[in-house]
């Protein structure tokens, strides 16, 4: 299980501010959804958040090391030992099956578990793709690619997971079974972090935080 203190966070880009002091804590079992119109920084956010983006100001606090502190190697264990990312654009690897894909990231990084296949399967399983195991993302629609993309973030039980609008382009069913997938995670002790313009997902989150100017405040 881990926590999560995000403090005085804020972005800017060519010196324009797109986000500015935001903070919250997350712990084991929330599941926060950020909600805000499109091009109001939630993506640069959740970014910061992963440790993918380096803020201009403040910083992200994970199980108590300071990610301002670390060096890239540092950084890189904590990111991949902490979290889970389900992207906007899903970033799939074009020359891997939809198994693969969901094998990669634990792949590259050394750590795929004996029974990683099985476990890939079964996700994509749970997902509804069990048909579509061996396809490429060419093959797939871009909500079956998202689906791939949600199973590859899960794949190794990350404490905390994070997506970016992870319902786009689904349709009601399939929708309800990523959703249901995600919250489950959270509900097992793990935090759940997410984007959404879709009401009926934020309404199922257990925190909500809205834009306010640039920052995001919880209400
Ligand atoms: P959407 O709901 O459409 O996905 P969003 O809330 O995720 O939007 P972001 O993608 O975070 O929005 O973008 C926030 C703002 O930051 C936008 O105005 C965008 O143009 C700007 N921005 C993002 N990345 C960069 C960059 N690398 N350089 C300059 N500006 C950027
Ligand atoms: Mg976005």
């Amino acid at each position: 299980m881990s926590k999560l203190k995000v403090e005085n966070l804020g972005k800017s880009y060519d010196g324009n501010v797109i986000l500015e002091n935001i903070s919250f804590t997350a712990e084991p079992g929330d599941s926060i959804a950020f909600v805000s119109p499109s091009g109001s920084g939630k993506s640069t956010l959740l970014s910061m958040l992963g440790l993918l983006l380096s803020s201009t100001t403040g910083t992200v606090v994970v199980d108590g090391q300071d990610s301002d502190a670390l060096g890239d190697k540092e950084l890189s264990r904590l990111r991949r030992e902490t979290f889970g990312f389900v992207f906007q654009h899903t970033q799939l690897v074009g020359s891997l099956r939809a198994v693969e894909n969901v094998m990669a990231p634990a792949n590259f990084a050394g750590k795929l578990p004996f029974d990683a296949r099985e476990r890939a399967e079964q996700l994509l399983g749970s997902l509804g793709l069990a048909d579509r195991l061996m396809h490429y993302p060419y093959q797939l629609s871009i909500g079956q690619k998202r689906r791939v993309s949600v199973a590859r973030a899960l794949l190794l039980d990350p404490p905390i997971v994070i997506a970016d609008e992870p319902t786009n382009d689904l349709d009601a069913d399939s929708s309800a079974s990523v959703a249901d997938t995600l919250f489950e995670r959270a509900a097992n002790g793990g935090i759940l972090l997410f984007a959404t313009h879709d009401r009926e997902l934020a309404s199922r989150a257990s925190r909500v935080m809205h834009l306010e100017g640039k920052t995001f405040v919880e209400r």
